[in-house]
């Protein structure tokens, strides 16, 4: 049975069906993620908005049993700077993958919602990309089943020192407690500082973060170590940016050496 409904939506990807038809991959804030079909999608006035990240007001037709169809896309946003800059698309299309690899197909979640299309409206308007994936990938690692403990130490619990991670523990150690795992992972205290804040950061203060590119690098092994050792994906959007590091780093590097 088809229910129409009226709802938010970020398309997440599209590929071609037959002929001149498309599949379409849609986060909705009311239904969860769902797989649209598009007849002659070529010929539809929809088919411009079936773009990765397109976000809309949209009517649609669900159906539980199957694929469900759109009726309009209403109020589109399509992040036009994102789109123009390849490192910030580069994110936002990772940023797209996590979401879409850490919740089920129909399972709803507003909050998820809420949160990836936040994201993108901040990168859209210039917030730096780098800190705001780091971000992201922080607070979904719940919705992965990972609850990390970077607020107070393990075994003393007290708060605001120069914290080490520790796996063993899935936690902060303090640097009197630091003994208790002699593989401690040694990230710098300042690392293990701004992933705590990452957990519980308001919107509103995102604004005023601004890191320098060594602290930088350094969340991003951390981050990367994280997932490594507690959700076990590897997306090809993250090996696309893998790669753009070090791509970016050989532009600068010749830039540098033209002045
Ligand atoms: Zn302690």
């Amino acid at each position: 049975m088809l229910e129409s409904i009226e709802t938010r939506g970020i398309v997440l990807y599209n590929r071609e069906f037959r002929e001149d038809d498309k599949l379409v991959k849609i986060f909705t804030e009311k239904s969860g993620k769902r797989m649209f079909f598009v007849n002659h999608a070529g010929k539809s006035r929809l088919n411009s908005m079936l773009q990765p990240l397109v976000t809309a007001d949209m009517l649609l037709k669900i159906n539980d049993d199957g694929l469900s169809y759109i009726d309009d896309f209403q109020d589109v946003q399509v992040y036009k700077k994102i789109n123009a800059d390849l490192f910030a698309l580069s994110y936002a299309t990772y940023v797209l993958a996590l979401a879409d690899a850490s919740i089920h197909d129909n399972q709803v979640d507003p909050a998820l919602f809420a949160f990836l299309e936040k994201t993108l409206l901040l990168m859209e308007e210039g917030l730096d990309y780098e800190v705001l994936t780091n971000i992201f990938e922080i607070q979904i690692l719940s919705r992965f089943g990972v609850i990390l403990n970077l607020h107070e130490c393990c075994f003393c619990h007290r708060v605001g020192l120069p914290f080490d991670y520790s796996f063993r523990y899935s936690g902060v150690l303090c640097p009197d407690h630091y003994d208790r795992d002699e593989r401690r992972a040694h990230w710098h205290p300042n690392v293990l500082y701004l992933l705590d804040q990452f957990q519980a950061v308001r919107f509103s203060e995102l604004e005023t973060i601004s890191l320098q590119a060594e602290m930088k690098a350094a969340l991003r092994q951390a981050i990367d170590q994280l997932y490594e050792e507690y959700v076990g994906i590897h997306l090809k959007a993250k090996k696309f940016i893998d790669s753009l590091s070090d791509w970016g780093a050989i532009m600068k590097d010749s830039s540098g050496g033209e002045t």
